[in-house]
């Protein structure tokens, strides 16, 4: 489904980020990006939403050439792909349960059944009794479960998150990542950039390690 081919990403500055990283992530897996603050882990989540392009080398996602969509077919990339990222990009000017209503009402969801899918995700993720609620007015965690509830709604095929546990405590972390899981086991990809031993448990999954961009296979 991912695919990195010899992917070199410097941004201006001339900083390297990312050095020759090659590996490929079949659909259906669950894999964590390990490695210090700095080491490469959301330009490489960036790359494969071509929120970033890539220097050299070429991402592909499910076959395409993400390095060469148009501006204009990005969003159908995009689409498939729920993002959780620091930067929250929550409408401030809307209700928290019309956060989590957007994709659905952009992918053309019936009212109804769009209300109704965002209240059971927001149940998920604890904030049901937030959903009229401004997001300015949640604490970070709470934004943060947001994020994942508005990521989550449209049920994609690849979620990417970047520390999607970072600033949540550990009843909270841990629920987040059951539900991964969860969506895990119903086939979904996800690859999820942590520092946060809690989330990679004990379970044998797959990790791509990244030091100073370079990435390498590590033992989980
Ligand atoms: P991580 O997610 O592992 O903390 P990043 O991918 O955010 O790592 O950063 C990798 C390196 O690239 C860091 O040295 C960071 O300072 C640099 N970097 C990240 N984004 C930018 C940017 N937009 N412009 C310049 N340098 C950047
Ligand atoms: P714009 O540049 O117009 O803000 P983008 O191309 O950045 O749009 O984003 C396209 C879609 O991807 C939007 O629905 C936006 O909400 C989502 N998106 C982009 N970046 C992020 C992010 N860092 N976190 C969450 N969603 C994002």
């Amino acid at each position: 489904m991912i695919q990195f081919s010899q992917v070199t990403k410097r941004y201006p500055g001339g900083h390297e980020a990312l050095s020759g990283a090659s590996f490929s992530i079949e659909k259906g897996e669950l894999v964590f990006l390990t490695g210090r603050s700095g080491a490469g882990k959301s330009t490489l989540l960036k790359l494969i939403a071509a929120i970033e392009r890539a220097t050299s080398g070429v991402v592909s996602v499910n076959g395409q050439n993400v390095g060469r969509l148009s501006r204009g077919a990005v969003p159908y990339l995009r689409r498939n792909i729920g993002l959780v990222f620091q930067d929250h990009k929550l409408l401030f000017d809307r209700s928290v349960i019309e956060n989590v209503v957007l994709p659905l009402d952009i992918a053309g969801f019936d009212r109804r059944e769009a209300l109704r899918r965002a209240r059971a995700v927001l149940d998920k993720v604890g904030l049901l009794n937030r959903e009229k609620a401004r997001p300015v007015s949640l604490s970070g965690g709470e934004q943060q479960r947001l994020c994942i509830a508005r990521a989550l709604v449209s049920r994609p095929g690849l979620l990417l998150a970047d520390e999607p546990t970072g600033n949540l405590d550990a009843g909270y972390a841990a629920d987040i990542m059951a539900m991964f899981r969860d969506f895990h086991r119903v086939g979904t990809t996800l690859v999820i950039a942590t520092h946060d031993e809690r989330a990679i448990g004990d379970g044998g999954e797959r990790t791509l390690h990244l030091d100073q961009g370079k990435v390498a296979e590590a033992a989980a």
